[in-house]
């Protein structure tokens, strides 16, 4: 934060949106507010400043959609979103603010390295300009760096860090409402149409993603009302992949167009009754695994490549392309992988139960490279987001923090008859198979040749047969696991 100049009112400020892309709630918008006469909404749009993670082909769809929303909430209460595209966000906005005249930049926070480093250079440089600058803290309920253990050192352990976070739960300050009324930006000011950034696909490949979601912070906020109905049975209903049980919240949280505190709030306040506080707790410790994933890879930046646990920095992976797409394409032959890596390509989303077992088969089963697995959930999921997917993927390698044993190894068969009960998810997703009877469709490889015959499946022609045998190939992570250990 600029300690010089943070309180100096101005004229005119200019609020940065980043991954915050909502009204309500909003700490960066409401200080520009309370310290400036005009306010100037701005996105600057500059995925070349993280090449290496610029967002995926879904983020890109998703993004689209919530500036236009955002736009559209803006203009609702007088003001408007000036969208620029540009190599570096620093040129944008001191084009910006040149042509505006403010002397004040706001911005919510954003916790990942190369974010980190550019809002640095980017607060030095305004700094040197004498351009006020205010960054707050409207992604997470708490900043990286002030949850830490006794040592004062960062947890690496989920449980003992969400004690701390829980104590701390009472403190949050109530989420604020969104203005009723912006001034209007001053006429004239060069910004680029939401369509000029190019971020929908030439080939029209998301319908699935329009028919699933609604992006915008109107989208989240009747996200997080459906929600609230039912989260009595989330602690149950979370791990059924073929009902609707989960808040489906996570894209709108990545992108900001609600925030954690508003979630905690409304939760806290929606209901009585022990099943309702049961369903809120054992939700909100969800919503701390985010927590925990952003604090995680604030303190140990290189984990979005490389393993935090670096005795896994030798394994040995195999290569394989052919396995890799596949995987990749829902085409493995074993049905519960399959129905997961088609939900992700239609809808952009995958229930976590499934992330977990087609990372699994990936990267201990297939023994290929978690960030081959990582990279291609970054490509096709609408929530993709650096730390989340970083820890969820290094969990399941096991070579995170807190990760799964390395002996756990999920076994798709019998995840799908625990938690796929009446197999209405793998009919749903992989309907070539639908006409199987409930004992076969998750292992069609194991049955008779007249029940698949009587249900339509030749295999190798309308169904394929697995990539692997999940026995031999558990032995042998097993025994790649026990050797880095
Ligand atoms: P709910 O069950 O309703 O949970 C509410 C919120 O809590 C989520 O929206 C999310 O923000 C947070 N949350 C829940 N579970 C986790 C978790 N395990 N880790 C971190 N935060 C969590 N989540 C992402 O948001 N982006 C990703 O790129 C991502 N990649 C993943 C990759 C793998 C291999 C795995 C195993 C998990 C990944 N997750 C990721 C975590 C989790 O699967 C999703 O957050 C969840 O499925 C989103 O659905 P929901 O909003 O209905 O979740």
């Amino acid at each position: 934060m600029n300690a010089r100049r943070r309180t100096a009112s101005a004229q005119t400020a200019l609020v940065w949106f980043r991954r915050d892309l909502r009204l309500t709630d909003n700490p960066a918008l409401l200080h520009a507010l309370e310290h400036a006469e005009r306010v100037v909404p701005v996105f600057v749009y500059s995925p070349d400043e993280d090449a290496s993670w610029a967002p995926g082909a879904a983020s890109r769809w998703w993004l689209h959609h919530s500036l236009v929303a955002l736009d559209a909430g803006l203009r609702k209460i007088g003001s408007q979103l000036i969208v620029l595209k540009a190599a570096d966000s620093l040129s944008a906005l001191r084009d910006g603010l040149r042509k505006t005249g403010a002397t004040l930049v706001c911005w919510n926070k954003l916790y990942e390295p190369a974010a980190l480093k550019r809002d640095a250079r980017v607060a030095a440089a305004l700094d040197d300009d004498g351009v006020s600058v205010e960054q707050s803290n409207g992604a997470l309920l708490f900043e990286p760096g002030t949850v830490l253990n006794q040592q004062s050192l960062p947890y690496r352990v989920f449980t003992p860090f969400w004690r701390t976070v829980e104590k701390l739960l009472p403190t949050l300050p109530p989420p604020s409402k969104a203005p009723r009324k912006l001034p209007p930006v001053p006429r004239g000011l060069a910004h680029v149409a939401i369509d000029d950034l190019e971020l929908l696909p030439k080939n029209p490949w998301d319908e699935g993603l329009a028919a699933s979601w609604t992006p915008g912070e109107i989208g989240a906020a009747r996200q997080l009302k459906q929600f609230g109905k039912h989260v009595a049975s989330y602690p149950t209903g979370r791990d059924r992949p073929d009902r609707v049980e989960t808040s489906r919240l996570s894209p709108h949280l990545h992108f900001g167009e609600i925030g954690p505190r508003q979630i905690v709030a409304m939760l806290r306040h929606s209901g009585h009754g022990a099943s309702q506080a049961k369903g809120t707790d054992s939700y909100l410790r969800q919503i701390g695994w985010r927590e925990f994933a952003h604090h995680l890879l604030f303190h140990f930046p290189d984990t979005t490549d490389a393993p935090l646990d670096k005795r896994f920095a030798k394994q040995k992976w195999r290569r394989s392309a052919a396995d890799l797409r596949a995987w990749q394409r829902g085409a493995t032959g074993i049905p519960l992988v399959d129905a997961g890596m088609r939900e992700l390509w239609r809808t952009g989303w995958m229930h976590n139960r499934i992330r977990m077992i087609t990372a699994s088969v990936l990267t201990k089963n297939l023994q290929i490279h978690w960030l081959q697995g990582a990279r291609w959930f970054w490509e096709t999921l609408v929530d993709a987001d650096l730390a989340n997917n970083t820890l969820g993927w290094q969990w399941v390698a096991g070579c995170g923090a807190d990760a799964a044993p390395y002996y756990r190894i999920f076994n798709p068969v019998l995840q799908a008859k625990r938690f796929d009960p009446l197999r209405g998810y793998i009919r749903h997703w992989v309907p070539e198979l639908a006409r199987l009877p409930d004992r076969w469709i998750h292992q069609p490889w194991a049955a008779p040749a007249a029940v698949l015959q009587r249900a339509g499946v030749e295999l190798d022609k309308t169904y394929p047969r697995p990539v692997l045998d999940l026995g031999e190939s558990r032995k042998r992570a097993l025994q790649v696991y026990s050797q880095l250990r």
